[in-house]
């Protein structure tokens, strides 16, 4: 952020601007949107680049604006309210623990796209996570990186061997809404961690997202040796090497940095195996202290819960021993332990000392750990069982806690508002409550129909918006336009596939009966159409090629214009096609998915979820808020359950999902689907909420750690 020069009248807007909280509060948003419409536009709906450009004679007449000034003087009262802590669900609950911070640790963040931190699901969830813990008044602490370049962005050609080009921009940090933290002494450095040979300095930027803080580490500090300036520089790099040091200086790093800053968590809670290091740290403390390495062991444990994200083997981190070797050893000594007792911590399967487990780490220095689905929790229980011989494998002690999305940020504001006239103007506030979703059947078909044509005509001209800005800037071939959407009918039923690129996700599985496909997309009278959207891991290379199947079909003239892969997805976009596609598609393989969000901010919005049995959908689906895929029995071979999925879902689009969304009324509003559309957001916004997930964390794993 910059120093801004404000009218007095108005000069808070900087410190709204500068917290996050303005972007789950509509009303704060209505401030910035109607300060300068074409600002707020073209800064991408970032506050604080719209203020730091803004015209001085705008900010005058805005401050004397009446109509202008009642809004944003409602929007600080309701701010400061917030900021203030009063009963929130927390602090009336456990007042005894308001004052007990919870560090919350996590690679990414991905809280707004003014800060590109993030790369997909993880990081949506832990914002998410940060932004309810703030609207429940939880006391969490949450510490990550500040990477420059973040993920990269997206651009799809159809000359390249892989279609996705990766981009990397530096973001401008005066113009996100970030601030430098200094240390006591009022240094940059706040911290140090040795890397080798090198005593790294790092420093600290801090967001808001309400109440809560993040804490977010740079290593591009001056008195970095070059090579290691860039460290935090970008989001998962493939090298072993780079993502260990990144790991040991968030983990060790993370812990020095709050001490310096004179936070002492009761609780601390590794968010997948990443940050792991974490415990080493706090064990090496304990140490120095005078405890014996067992009892230092148990104090940690005891304060320490563990979520793991991920069944898939790839996704857990496992490092080479001689890459620890080469970084922790001198750790590991000081520690007073040998190789042979450092290396079993981190242990999974195998003979021990060959390899380093991060998720291992984590399952075994915490005393409280889950899993993100009930599904999951079967899943990694079975998966680490190896760590528990001695038990039966469903008294292994993970607990399942299922995910959910927050929703002031992913609902509409127009269904947002709508919402308003029939739940209460306060409905916000209770949305974990199931009772009150039941009002929603008095929702007027017509109307909600309405709401939902209008974020669909949203969708399709923000996506035609960045083909047209694509063609602007660069030299984009005529025939490729159609692929990037610019044909879309907001006429014709739109099923959205939109997540990261990963081959488990199956993306191309809807066209492996490529003529069934163009019959269903291209029926004259009821057709179809699919917008796809997701970037693939750089390293990827079997995800990169089924970005280019997928684009190439698109391009294909036979589905007319029909198919769409739209570029370098993110929460910008995420959020337009969660709130304005008819269809969410999900089709991960069996037993891959953890959990998956994104099926639950569409729900949220009355988009309805079409997906395999996996993940929250087996606890989700009821039977009349969406549909399954498949019967939920194993197939034998991936080739198998790829040919039952695909023939299951063409035969729901062409017997159940198609019919029913062309059945309309005189006015054109399809009945039948609008009660599916109010039957999905009343039973899924209750429960697969943030709300719903934080006070279970809370109930389940903060309060009992904490108490001990
Ligand atoms: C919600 C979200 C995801 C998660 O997608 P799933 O595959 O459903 O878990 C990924 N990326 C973005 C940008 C999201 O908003």
């Amino acid at each position: 952020m910059t120093d801004l020069s404000l009218p007095p009248r108005i000069d808070r807007l900087g410190e709204l601007a500068n917290n996050l909280w303005w972007s789950w509060h509509p009303q704060a948003r209505n401030v910035f949107r109607t300060l300068d419409y074409q600002l707020w536009k073209l800064s991408g709906h970032n506050p604080v680049m719209e203020l730091d450009q803004a015209r001085s004679d705008t900010l005058q007449a805005a401050a004397a604006d009446p109509s202008f000034l009642n809004l944003y003087d409602s929007v600080m009262s309701a701010f400061d309210n917030e900021m203030a802590n009063s009963g929130a669900w927390f602090t009336t609950n456990y007042p005894d623990l308001a004052h007990s911070p919870i560090a919350y640790f996590s690679m990414e963040y991905a809280i707004h796209n003014s800060l590109p931190i993030y790369a997909g699901g993880l990081g949506v969830l832990a914002g998410d996570v940060c932004k309810e813990a703030s609207d429940l008044g939880l006391p969490l602490i949450a510490v990550g990186f500040m990477y420059p370049q973040g993920y990269f962005h997206q651009h799809l050609c159809a000359g390249l061997d892989s279609c996705q080009q990766e981009v990397y921009e530096q973001l401008e940090f005066d113009q996100a809404p970030i601030s430098r933290v200094l240390s006591a002494e009022g240094r940059v450095a706040v911290a140090n961690v040795q890397l080798g040979g090198t005593n790294l300095a790092i420093g600290v930027w801090q967001v808001r997202a309400g109440r809560t803080n993040i804490y977010l580490l740079d290593t591009n500090l001056e008195e970095n040796p070059a090579e290691h300036r860039q460290l935090s520089a970008r989001l998962y790099v493939a090298d072993r090497e780079r993502r260990l040091q990144q790991e040991i200086v968030l983990g060790i790093g993370g812990v020095r940095v709050l001490r310096k800053l004179d936070i002492n968590p009761v609780v601390w809670h590794v968010n997948e195996g990443h940050t792991a290091f974490m415990t080493l740290e706090r064990i090496r403390e304990e140490l120095a202290g005078g405890t014996s390495f067992g009892e230092a062991m148990s104090r940690v444990q005891s304060a320490t819960v563990f979520t793991t994200h991920t069944p898939v083997q790839a996704g857990h981190d496992i490092f080479p021993a001689q890459l620890v070797d080469k970084y922790l050893k001198d750790y590991y000594e000081s520690l007073g332990i040998g190789r042979e007792v450092f290396f079993q911590l981190g242990q999974q399967t195998g003979p021990s000392g060959q390899s380093f487990n991060m998720s291992a780490l984590g399952m075994r220095l915490a005393s409280l750990r889950c899993a993100v689905s009930r599904l999951h929790g079967e899943v990694t229980r079975r998966m680490w069982h190896g760590l528990w011989p001695d038990v039966a494998e469903d008294q292994v002690p993970v607990i399942a806690i299922t995910n959910g999305v927050h929703v002031p940020s992913w609902i509409a504001p127009e269904l947002h508002s709508l919402l308003e006239g029939y739940l209460g103007r306060d409905w916000i506030d209770r949305h974990d409550d199931s009772h009150m979703w039941q009002r929603l059947l008095d929702v007027s078909d017509d109307e909600l129909w309405a709401v939902h044509q209008l974020l669909k005509h949203k969708l399709i001209n923000t996506i035609r918006h960045r083909a047209r800005q694509r063609w602007l800037a660069d030299s984009t071939a005529p025939a490729e336009l159609p692929a990037m959407g610019t044909l879309l009918d907001p006429e014709v039923l739109t099923i959205a596939f939109a997540r990261r690129f990963a081959e488990y996700k199956r993306p191309a599985l809807v066209f492996r009966d490529i003529e069934r496909l163009r019959r269903i997309v291209t029926d004259e009278w009821r057709p179809v159409q699919f917008v796809f959207a997701g970037k693939s891991h750089p390293a990827d290379l079997p995800s990169k090629l089924l970005i280019k199947q997928v684009y190439q079909l698109a391009l294909d003239r036979q589905f007319q214009g029909r198919i769409a892969f739209v570029e370098n997805h993110n929460m910008h976009l995420a959020r337009y096609l969660v709130q304005g596609a008819d269809v969410w598609l999900n089709t991960p393989r069996r037993a891959q998915e953890a959990c998956g969000t994104s099926g639950m901010k569409a729900s949220l919005n009355g988009v309805l979820h079409l997906s395999v049995r996996e993940g929250w959908w087996c606890e989700g689906f009821n039977g009349a808020n969406g549909w399954a895929i498949g019967s939920g029995v194993t197939p034998s071979s991936p080739e198998e359950e790829d040919e039952a999925d695909a023939e299951a879902l063409y035969r729901l689009l062409e017997e159940e999902i198609i019919p029913l969304y062309y059945s309309r009324d005189r006015n054109g509003v399809p009945h039948g689907w609008v009660r599916m559309v109010k039957e999905a957001i009343r039973s899924i916004a209750p429960a697969f909420c943030a709300r719903r997930m934080l006070k279970e964390y809370t109930e389940r794993m903060y309060r009992p750690v904490a108490k001990a």
